[in-house]
C-alpha cells in the first residue's frame, strides 16, 4: 500500500502520523530539523514546544480546552499520552516537562514499524506521485514550501502577518449599556441595519482609556517578527501615540450611532463589535489590534462600558504567522480544494495553540487513513470540541471581506465555538439560574453534550 506522506513533525504532524500508523497504514514523516530549523525551534526533537510548556486547563467541566483534552485521550492521542506521562505540577492545568515530552513523542514514532522518518526539507510542492500528503509545517513553514503553497492558493490566501483584534463572548456583554446598530443604520446584504454591538464612552471614559493605552506594557517584537505593519491595521496604541483624538476619528468614531439607553445624548466615542462566527456567539472588537500585554488588555478593555464582565475568548496581538484562509481554500475534510491530494493540519489551518494544532493533526490523520481505506469518515459534529474547531476552520466562520481578505483568524478552543443550547439551563429544582451559577451550569451541560456526541461519532468509526 502506498504511504501517506506527512510533512512537519511538530504537534500536528506527529499526531497525524501516529493516527495513521495505529490503523496499520504506512506513513512517511518528513522533518527538516535539525539540519534546517525555524526562528523559534531549538532542537531536533519532534513536537517541540516553542514557548510555554502548558497545554492549559484540564477540567472538561469548566473549560473547552479540557473537553478537547478528554476527546483526544478518548481517541488515543500520542500528544496527550506524552503530556500525561511527562506532567509537571501546575494547579488545574496540564503542563509538561518539555524535553521529556518531546523525546517521548520522538521515540514512539521512531519505534513504530509503520512510520518511516526522513529528515529533509520539502522545499516546494510535494512530488506528483505522492497521492496523499498532510502538510503540517506550522506557523513558521519554511519559505520555499510557503511560496509553493501560495502559488496554489493565491497570494492573499497565506498570511504572513497576523493582526488580531480581541474576541468577546456575546453572552458576557452588558446589553443594558451596549446596543445593536449599524453605523447610519446601513443595511448590508444579509443585515437589518443592526449588525454591530456598540459600547458608548463618555469623554472621561475616553480620556482614561487613552491614558491606559499609552501607559500599558507592550509585548516586544521577537527578532523574527521584523515584518512591517499592514496598511490599515495599525495597533491601537500606535494610533493613540500619534494623537489623543486619532482613535476618535478611527476605530472609536461615534458618528452615525444613537444610544437608545441615553436618548438625546451623543456618545463621545464608541467601540464597535462585529459578529465573528455564524452562531452569533462571538463578537470581535473592530479595529482593536494591539500589542498590549494580555493581562493589561483585559483590565483596560473592561473599563469600556458594557464590557465590564466581558469574557475574552482571544486577546489582541500582532505577530508573524502563516495560515491559510481555510474557509475559502479547504474542504470539510481539510483538503485543498485546488489540489485535494494535499491535506492540511495544525496551526497553518487557522487553529491556535499546541493542543488545537495536535487536535487538527489527529483528525487530518484519521481522515487521510479513512480515505486510504475507502471509508466515508466525516469530521465529528460541531457540538464536540474537535468538531467545533474543524467547523471554525473549514466553514463555520462568517466571511467578512476586509481589505480583500476574509476576517478569518486563528482561534483557540472555546465554549463560544459550540452551538448554543436549545433550552435554558435550570437548577435541578427547576429554579432559574443567574450569574456565575448559570455560566457554570451551562458549561457542564455543553460538556456532557460533547461527551455523548463524541461517543456516537466514534462508534461509527
Ligand atoms: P509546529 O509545531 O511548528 O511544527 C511544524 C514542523 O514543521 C516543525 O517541526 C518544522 O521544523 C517543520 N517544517 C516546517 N517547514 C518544513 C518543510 N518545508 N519541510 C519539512 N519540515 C518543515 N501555542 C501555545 O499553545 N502556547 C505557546 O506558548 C505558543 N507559543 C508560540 C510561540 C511562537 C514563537 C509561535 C510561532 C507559536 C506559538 N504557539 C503557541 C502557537 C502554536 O501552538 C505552535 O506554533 C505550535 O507548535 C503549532 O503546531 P504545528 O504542528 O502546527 O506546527
Amino acid at each position: 500500500m502506498k504511504p501517506v506522506h506527512v510533512i512537519g513533525a511538530g504537534l500536528a504532524g506527529s499526531e497525524a502520523a501516529w493516527q495513521i500508523a495505529r490503523l496499520g497504514l504506512p506513513v512517511v514523516l518528513h522533518e527538516m530539523r535539525p539540519a534546517r530549523t525555524t526562528p523559534a525551534h531549538q532542537s531536533g526533537d519532534f513536537a517541540e514546544l516553542v514557548c510555554s510548556n502548558s497545554f492549559r486547563a484540564d477540567d472538561p467541566q469548566t473549560s473547552a480546552i479540557g473537553i478537547l483534552h478528554r476527546e483526544m485521550r478518548r481517541l488515543d492521542s500520542l500528544i496527550l499520552a506524552a503530556a500525561d506521562a511527562h506532567k509537571v505540577p501546575a494547579g488545574g492545568a496540564l503542563a509538561v516537562d518539555r524535553e521529556g515530552f518531546a523525546q517521548h513523542v520522538t521515540q514512539q514514532l521512531e519505534a513504530n514499524p509503520q512510520v518511516s522518518i526522513v529528515r529533509d526539507e520539502i522545499a516546494g510542492l510535494p512530488p506528483a506521485n505522492w497521492d496523499q500528503v498532510i502538510i503540517a509545517t506550522g506557523p513558521l513553514t519554511s519559505p520555499a514550501l510557503a511560496e509553493a503553497i501560495r502559488g496554489l492558493t493565491g497570494e492573499a490566501d497565506l498570511a504572513f502577518f497576523d493582526a488580531i483584534a480581541p474576541i468577546v463572548e456575546r453572552e458576557t456583554i452588558d446589553m443594558t449599556k451596549a446596543w445593536f446598530q449599524s453605523r447610519y443604520d446601513r443595511v448590508g446584504p444579509e443585515g437589518d441595519g443592526a449588525d454591530y454591538i456598540n459600547c458608548p464612552l463618555s469623554r472621561e471614559h475616553y480620556e482614561a482609556f487613552i491614558d491606559g493605552l499609552i501607559a500599558g506594557e507592550k509585548t516586544a517584537f521577537k527578532e523574527f517578527e521584523g515584518t512591517p505593519y499592514f496598511d490599515g491595521c495599525l495597533p491601537i496604541e500606535v494610533m493613540a501615540e500619534r494623537g489623543r483624538e486619532t482613535l476618535r476619528y478611527g476605530p472609536m468614531k461615534p458618528f452615525g450611532l444613537t444610544n437608545p439607553h441615553e436618548p438625546g445624548k451623543k456618545p463621545y466615542a464608541v467601540v464597535q463589535l462585529r459578529q465573528d462566527n455564524r452562531l452569533g456567539t462571538l463578537f470581535n472588537m473592530v479595529g482593536f489590534q494591539t500589542k498590549l500585554k494580555h493581562a493589561g488588555q483585559v483590565a483596560l478593555f473592561r473599563t469600556i462600558p458594557g464590557l465590564e464582565n466581558a469574557n475574552f475568548v482571544r486577546l489582541g496581538g500582532l505577530h508573524r504567522n502563516s495560515f491559510l484562509n481555510s474557509p475559502k481554500v479547504l474542504d470539510a475534510r481539510l483538503r485543498l480544494k485546488a489540489e485535494p491530494r494535499l491535506r492540511f493540519a495544525g496551526q497553518i489551518t487557522g487553529c491556535e495553540g499546541y493542543v488545537e494544532s495536535a487536535a487538527v493533526g489527529l483528525l487530518a490523520g484519521r481522515l487521510a487513513a479513512a480515505e486510504r481505506l475507502d471509508l466515508p469518515l466525516e469530521a465529528p459534529p460541531p457540538t464536540t470540541a474537535l468538531g467545533a474547531l474543524i467547523n471554525h476552520i473549514t466553514g463555520g466562520h462568517i466571511e467578512v471581506i476586509d481589505a480583500g481578505r476574509a476576517s478569518f483568524q486563528p482561534m483557540n478552543a472555546n465554549f463560544g465555538l459550540l452551538p448554543p443550547l436549545a433550552e435554558a439551563v435550570t437548577a435541578e429544582s427547576g429554579k432559574r439560574l443567574r450569574g456565575p451559577e448559570k455560566a457554570a451550569a451551562r458549561k457542564r451541560v455543553l460538556s456532557a453534550r460533547a461527551a455523548a456526541d463524541l461517543e456516537t461519532w466514534n462508534a461509527a468509526w
